[in-house]
């Protein structure tokens, strides 16, 4: 293995919307290109809040034509129940469950208002080991949007953890150094994770600006200053086990995004990985690429490693600019620029 080909473990997708009907058409297969296993969000229109949605929607990925197996979560609502939680830790096809509150980024008006009345809730995840995932930012409008994970950490994340800290908790798509921080605070004993996406990895919140308004680069959390981008890098590239790989990919239709009001979300799915690779190759780590990409979150979600590989090599291309969705077309994230590294499976 040289610096200019990797081979590596085919790499798991920790957090991915694939959304449905014609869209799901369009994107399933650019994560069937790169990835093992994905595990792919329920916030969909209605959301899905029963083992029964989850089955469901799992069907109509693999209908659609995925090759990756989709892991499901379900969408925690104030109305959840234990017997609910115990139903899906019993299924193998259920990866976890996860937590948007209320409000905080595309399709999740149905989300939970008040965690104090999820207790019970909780404490049945913490019994079966079912992991909760968290979108981890507060929805005050009062709180500035940059600092909304930070304000998450002190007022929900570490209450949260103090009261349940045998729940195994991943926090979603870091983006501070505040965040890094709060999990090296904390023990490295299997109880919490956290994922970082390719778009944070490798831009900061001047991407949202430069030269005019960029509202393929807008998505939720924000991407934040410099600094927390270099923190965010430094955890990805460390030998630290619970900083492991999750894109966040989530594609909108371009006039959804370029609009008076535009979506939030990064559809990055099919040129992620290359995008990683760029990072760890400027961070020197490549020889903990495949640790981040394809087995740190394997082994926190208690799955056995993928026996496929893939190669990257540093072969420069152009990555296609959109791709056709739904009548419309989606822009790729770094689409139309040249990548230096491509991604070649076998
Ligand atoms: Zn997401």
């Amino acid at each position: 293995m040289t610096a200019d080909r990797l081979a590596l473990i085919v790499p798991d997708d920790w957090h991915l919307h694939l959304r449905d009907g014609a869209m799901l058409q369009a994107v399933v297969g650019a994560t069937s290109a790169h990835f093992g296993r994905a595990a792919v969000m329920p916030n969909l229109s209605p959301p899905l809040t029963t083992l029964e949605d989850l089955l469901a929607y799992r069907q109509r990925i693999l209908d659609a034509g995925a090759t990756f197996t989709p892991l499901m979560l379900l969408y925690l609502t104030d109305g959840c129940t234990p017997a609910t939680i115990e139903a899906c830790a019993a299924h193998a096809h259920v990866l976890g469950v996860k937590l948007y509150p209320a409000h905080a980024t595309t399709g999740s008006a149905h989300g939970v208002t008040d965690l104090g009345r999820l207790d019970e809730v909780f404490a049945a995840m913490a019994e079966t080991g079912l992991p909760l995932l968290i979108h981890g930012e507060v929805t005050d409008p009062d709180v500035d949007v940059f600092d909304r994970e930070a304000v998450f950490i002190d007022t929900v994340l570490g209450p949260l953890k103090d009261k349940f800290p045998t729940l195994r908790t991943v926090f979603e798509h870091i983006t501070t150094r505040a965040a890094v921080e709060f999990v090296h605070s904390r023990p490295d004993d299997g109880t919490l994770a956290a994922t970082i996406t390719a778009h944070h990895l490798f831009h900061n919140r001047n991407a949202m600006f430069q030269g005019g308004i960029c509202p393929h680069a807008f998505c939720l959390p924000v991407p934040k200053r410099e600094r927390d981008r270099e923190a965010l890098c430094e955890a990805a590239t460390s030998d630290d086990g619970r900083f492991f790989f999750g894109s966040d990919s989530a594609p909108h239709r371009r006039d959804k995004k370029e609009s008076s009001c535009g979506c939030a979300g990064v559809f990055s799915a099919p040129t992620a990985l290359a995008t990683v690779a760029e990072v760890f190759a400027a961070h020197d780590a490549l020889g903990r690429l495949e640790a981040f990409l394809s087995t740190r979150g394997a082994d926190f979600y208690r799955q056995p490693h993928n026996q496929a590989r893939l190669t990257l090599e540093r072969v420069a291309e152009v990555a296609p600019a959109t791709v056709a969705a739904d009548g419309g077309e989606v822009v790729l994230f770094r689409g139309g620029t040249t990548l230096p590294w491509r991604v070649q499976r076998h």
